[in-house]
């Protein structure tokens, strides 16, 4: 039913790069014949998930939507992906992405965008658009999503799904491409809570194979989803994050946040003022630290070992191959984050830059611990504003990179956080979001789940 709905709306959506009608196929049957044995059976097996393009599938192609990677085919699986077959679950194909996971929109894939289900003429959000997309789209009813500053809970936020990026280290980064290393983290995309809880379940826990992996049991999310689904909130204590309840955000977003919270005083929460003085420093602390990792990380792309390789007649020198090679396949915001990570790293420019953000990271890191001191959660909207249309933001970096001012925190202090629908502003959906102390993903399940 999924690959028919597929067939008939992806042409308008264009949530997927690759979809892999065969091995979803292979998948649902393998599903049946166990089924049919009598063998026990996860939670989820049977049921449909599409992943971003950026994690590796065996022998399916894998782009991270990027032209220096087309016609990759990786001969491992992610473990995120390895845990989805192993759980049983049927793995539809490939969801688009911004080029390596760089931007808000899904404008900058080398493969053309993903148009908002809401409204075809608006972004999905990014980088991982193609993921809630295809959730919105009814193209799958779960998809996996990644989120160094906001890709998973941005996109959800702009078309209404649930998207949720658990604890820095919950989730496995082994075979996840990467971009900012300190920062990436696989996470679920769903259309409800309790299903993304689910989803969280299957693909988290300890892996061997990435050293920053936390040695720990996943926090239970799916019991405290459920408990969130009985609607009593007595005691829990919100933290309202002053310095994002005022200005940055439109007028339609605050108004559906707040309505939306006081729905959970309703509930029996209660609401708190907590201030959290860093978070204005967030995202240029953000924009040096992310470029940085990713200027080293995207050496690899060499056009020698993956994908690309232009200019190799035999005459050429290495360099001359690397440099053709990269300058023909990354597009141009990657291009920025290489030179703006390489001039932040230089000798001479490391202590004023990154030193620098890197200590704002830690100012960051103090004011979430000093937060949930007093409260259980935070609270803020997802994003400062609603879908917006085609072009309205490439021309200037600094209004994409706008998206995430309230999810970047976030990120740089390691928690989880997640983005529930709260409502509409002009027609178009908001997000709710919520973010938890580290390894304490339950609790903003159970919140989301309430809210929900
Ligand atoms: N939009 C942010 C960026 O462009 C976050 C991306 C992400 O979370 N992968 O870097």
């Amino acid at each position: 039913a999924h690959l028919d709905r597929i067939a008939a709306v992806d042409g308008k959506v264009h949530a997927f790069l690759h979809v892999d009608a065969d091995g979803a196929i292979n998948a649902a049957r393998k599903v049946d014949a166990k089924r049919a044995a009598g063998d026990e059976l996860g939670p989820l097996a049977g049921v449909p998930v599409a992943v971003k393009d950026v994690l590796t599938t065996r022998g399916v192609p894998t782009t991270a939507g990027s032209k220096i990677l087309e016609g990759w085919r990786p001969p491992y699986d992610s473990t995120v992906v390895e845990r989805l077959r192993d759980a049983g679950t049927v793995i539809l194909g490939k969801t688009n992405m911004d080029e390596f996971a760089m931007g808000s929109s899904t404008e900058y894939s080398a493969y053309g965008p993903t148009n908002n289900p809401w409204d075809l003429g608006r972004i999905p959000g990014g980088s991982g658009g193609g993921s809630a997309a295809a959730i919105a789209a009814y193209e799958a009813p779960l998809a996996i999503g990644t989120d160094t500053g906001g890709s998973i809970r941005q996109p959800g936020a702009v078309t209404g799904t649930v998207g949720s990026k658990p604890t820095y280290g919950g989730t496995s980064r082994y075979g996840l491409i990467a971009f900012s290393s300190s920062l990436d983290t696989p996470g679920p995309c769903a259309r409800t809570v309790l299903d993304a809880a689910l989803l969280h379940e299957v693909m988290a826990g300890h892996d061997w194979r990435d050293s920053t992996s936390i040695p720990q049991a996943v926090p239970p999310v799916v019991e405290a989803a459920r408990l969130g689904m009985t609607g009593d909130l007595t005691g829990v204590k919100l933290g309202v994050v002053t310095e994002f309840n005022g200005e940055g955000a439109e007028p339609g977003v605050l108004a559906a946040f707040h309505d939306a919270l006081a729905a959970l005083t309703k509930l029996g929460a209660e609401v708190v003022e907590v201030s959290a003085p860093h978070f204005q420093y967030a995202l240029p602390a953000y924009y040096l630290i992310a470029p940085s990792e990713c200027s080293s990380n995207l050496a690899r792309f060499d056009g020698v070992r993956f994908g690309l390789r232009v200019g190799d007649d035999g005459n050429r020198s290495l360099e001359e191959v690397m440099s053709l090679t990269r300058e023909a396949g990354f597009g141009p915001e990657v291009k920025r984050r290489i030179m703006l990570g390489t001039y932040a790293l230089s000798s001479g420019y490391y202590d004023a830059y990154y030193g620098q953000a890197q200590k704002v990271r830690t100012l960051i890191t103090q004011d979430f611990n000093a937060a949930f001191e007093q409260v259980d959660v935070l609270v803020s909207p997802t994003t400062p504003f609603v879908a917006f249309p085609f072009g309205s933001r490439t021309s200037d970096p600094y209004q994409m990179y706008l998206a995430d001012l309230f999810t970047i925190p976030t990120n740089l202090y390691g928690g989880p956080g997640i983005s529930v629908p709260c409502g509409l502003s002009e027609g178009l959906p908001v997000g709710f979001q919520i973010m938890a102390p580290t390894m304490a993903d339950d609790r903003m399940y159970r919140v989301a789940a309430a809210l929900e």
